[in-house]
């Protein structure tokens, strides 16, 4: 396929894809867009980088562009927030000189805007499967007049736990027949279910058929102790070798800390990652494509399918545990046309997962040293406390509290004891003068029995306040936080 005039799109489309410089289709685009055209249903299997976008909103765009406004007629279901803003940004490019309209609707912002785009009946509509969900609860979100399903990125809809929603969706959606395009990078067994359920006689394009980034990459190892990670990182941007580059770790906790030691040795970074706000991931995301980051530091799946034009360097700082991710972000440079180098930093600890990766590109990856680089330097701060030592710390700390408070009660008593003594002895004094017998209650109270507290103090005052409420927060704080962690990639 050599240009998209030949495809026969819409002239406004077609102009749309000239502003935005693109020459001729990617493959998946050429394969996916005549039948699409032709209103079959498609079944995509591609590597990500490869133009998916493209090659489901193109033939999509062109039918509703002579189909009258005011009905929601297309729907695009994608897992996270990110896609769902970048491939509406997709579809602003190239609709540019059409009368079409799009949004998207996706958690972490308001539902206000998402409930307008249903009431005006936008023509393409982008959502994440829990938001849809939300908005389905109320009676103005109907879409009737759907016309065009397209599930984007279903293998990680499936990863992410998506699958229930998904189907939960489609119960909502209109029964009458409808076209489906549905891209995958990889079938497994419920994804290729779904796709008996969904598609009706689709054509089948498989594309991915070595599983290998693409080409134009240009893959490294880097061997270093897990300590020396940031220090190595340093090193190589402060050496000039990366303009810019997309920084992954393997958890929010290590993405939080590795920004924050390289904005210390005097990098510009930012980081994306689950527990950050909407605007918080927008904020980062907008300002690394505009330059003002160098860094942007990200967990895998916040930044699963991020589109950074010509981002040359991708940077695994821990080695991706299943080889499809590492696939996957190595994808994430050197899109479409581009060319750009993926950097792989691996610990002894590590090498076993990235013999994995290697058996599954089928490919040794080169080992590189960085010249005048300290590879026995002492590191001088740790990227992360072991989350066992933290607890260790914590427990640690808290004992000592305890200890103290117990002290201090104890010390209180012995002084309120001897104070009562004290008072006991002078009334006695007194009255003994007054020539009085002495009574009973000033005695009892000082009686050996509560003199006898102040040795056994640590027993009193567990009885007391100390230890209970000293329990309390360190169970709140500790592990159960780290637990909360998936929700926000709800979308
Ligand atoms: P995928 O969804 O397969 O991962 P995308 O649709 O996000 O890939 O496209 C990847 C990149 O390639 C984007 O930056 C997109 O703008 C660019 N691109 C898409 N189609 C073309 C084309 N025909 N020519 C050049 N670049 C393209
Ligand atoms: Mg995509």
């Amino acid at each position: 396929m050599s240009t998209f005039s030949a495809l026969q799109l819409h002239p406004s489309l077609l102009q749309g894809l000239k502003d935005l410089g693109f020459a001729r289709p990617t493959p998946i685009q050429g394969e996916a867009i005549p039948p699409a055209l032709e209103g079959k249903d498609v079944l995509a299997c591609a590597m990500t980088g490869s133009g998916k976008t493209y090659a489901f909103l193109l033939p999509i765009l062109h039918q509703l562009i002579t189909k009258p406004r005011g009905h929601t007629r297309a729907l695009v279901l994608t897992p996270t927030r990110e896609l769902a803003a970048q491939i509406l940004e997709s579809f602003n490019d190239v609709a540019v000189h059409t009368p079409l309209t799009g949004a998207a609707v996706f958690g972490g912002v308001g539902m206000g805007p998402q409930e307008h785009a249903f009431r005006t009946g936008v023509d393409v509509m982008i959502a994440t499967p829990g938001r849809l969900l939300d908005h389905f609860r109320a009676p103005y979100a109907k879409l009737d007049h759907l016309e065009y399903l397209v599930l984007d990125e279903a293998d990680r809809m499936l990863d992410m736990g998506f699958l229930p929603e998904i189907k939960k969706v489609l119960r909502h959606l209109p029964s009458k027949r409808r076209q489906t395009l549905f891209f995958s990078a990889t079938m497994p067994p419920p994804i290729a279910a779904l796709t008996q359920e969904m598609l009706h006689k689709p054509v089948t394009l498989n594309l991915q058929r070595q599983a290998a980034p693409a080409k134009g990459i240009t893959q490294a190892v880097y061997p270093v102790s897990q300590d020396l990670k940031s220090a190595l990182l340093v090193a190589l941007l402060k050496r000039g070798d990366m303009p810019q580059a997309l920084v992954f770790t393997r958890t929010k906790h290590r993405a939080n800390r590795l920004a924050s030691q390289l904005v210390t040795a005097g990098i510009k970074a930012e980081r994306i990652h689950g527990n950050r706000s909407q605007s918080q991931r927008t904020q980062a995301l907008a300002g690394f494509k505009d330059g003002a980051y160098q860094v942007l530091v990200a967990t895998d799946i916040a930044a699963r399918g991020i589109d950074v034009e010509a981002l040359g360097h991708v940077v695994n700082f821990d080695v991706p545990v299943a080889p499809e991710d590492y696939i996957h972000r190595v994808g994430r440079t050197a899109r479409a046309e581009a060319t750009g180098e993926a950097f792989t930093f691996v610990s002894p600890e590590e090498e076993n997962e990235l013999r994995d990766i290697e058996r599954a590109i089928k490919k040794s990856l080169p080992r590189v040293t960085v010249p005048d680089f300290d590879y026995t330097a002492k590191p001088q701060v740790k990227l992360e406390v072991p989350i066992a030592e933290r607890i260790a710390e914590i427990r640690k700390k808290k004992a000592e509290d305890r200890a103290r408070a117990a002290e201090k009660a104890a010390r209180r008593t012995a002084a309120q004891e001897a104070e009562a003594a004290r008072r006991a002895q002078k009334e006695q004094r007194q009255q003994s003068i007054a020539g009085q017998p002495s009574r009973g209650p000033a005695r009892k109270r000082s009686g050996p029995a509560r003199g006898a507290a102040p040795s056994g103090g640590g027993g009193g005052a567990r009885g007391g306040s100390g230890p209970s409420r000293g329990n309390a927060p360190s169970r709140g704080n500790g592990p159960s936080r780290g637990g909360r962690n998936d929700s926000p990639y709800k979308g």
